[in-house]
């Protein structure tokens, strides 16, 4: 995993917002959930839209720093950046996570994304960017509202990749892949 979680998610700002009581309530997009996981019928950690700080980033409520923004999507500077430059891309509307995001936002959310990460290479002289998308608090998401993260990187950052491993056989790796496949 990125050294990132290790630092940034023990951010006060994480804990407060980890310890709404309402982060176990269903979000308004429930019904759309059930496409990818009709056999989990109560996926956790889902925020109602009235609780969301991206939604209230959205409505003005709460202050952010825009580097972009079109009919579809918002991009702001995140609050604890990895570093300095490191942009959240959010669509418009709530939904707690990628599975929620209807098809049609792909675009926009692409276009916007090689728009940002583009403008992150010219504007700080950064040598590529990583795109990141957290999905479910397993996988370090903090804030229930599907966001992109575009995080430039230099030379020297510091910034570690997740460690990778290997399977025990081909026999193995196939079975994962057959388990995968028959659930696409
Ligand atoms: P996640 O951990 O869910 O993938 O990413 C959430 C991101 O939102 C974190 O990187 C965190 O720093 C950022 N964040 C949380 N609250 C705020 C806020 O109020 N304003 C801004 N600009 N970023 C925030
Ligand atoms: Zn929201």
């Amino acid at each position: 995993m990125w050294n990132y979680f290790n630092s940034a998610c023990n951010l006060k700002f994480h804990y407060v917002y980890s310890m709404l009581p309402s982060l176990t309530a269903r979000g308004d997009c429930s019904s759309l959930r059930g496409r990818f996981f009709p056999a989990r019928a109560s996926l956790p950690e889902t925020v109602m839209k009235n609780d969301c700080i991206f939604c209230k980033i959205l409505a003005g409520e709460l202050p952010s720093v825009q580097v972009y923004a079109d009919d579809a999507v918002v991009a702001f500077l995140d609050i604890a950046p990895v570093v300095h430059g490191h942009t959240l891309i959010i669509p418009r509307g709530h939904y707690p996570t990628l599975f929620e995001v209807p098809p049609e936002l792909a675009a926009p959310l692409l276009a916007a994304t090689q728009r940002v990460g583009a403008a992150l290479m010219r504007a700080l002289q950064a040598e590529g960017v990583n795109v990141m998308q957290n999905n479910f608090s397993v996988a370090g998401q903090t804030v229930f509202h599907a966001h992109w993260h575009v995080i430039p990187r230099f030379p020297g950052d510091g910034i570690s990749l997740w460690r990778q491993g290997a399977y025990a056989s081909n026999d193995e790796m196939r079975d994962f892949a057959g388990r995968i496949a028959a659930q696409t």
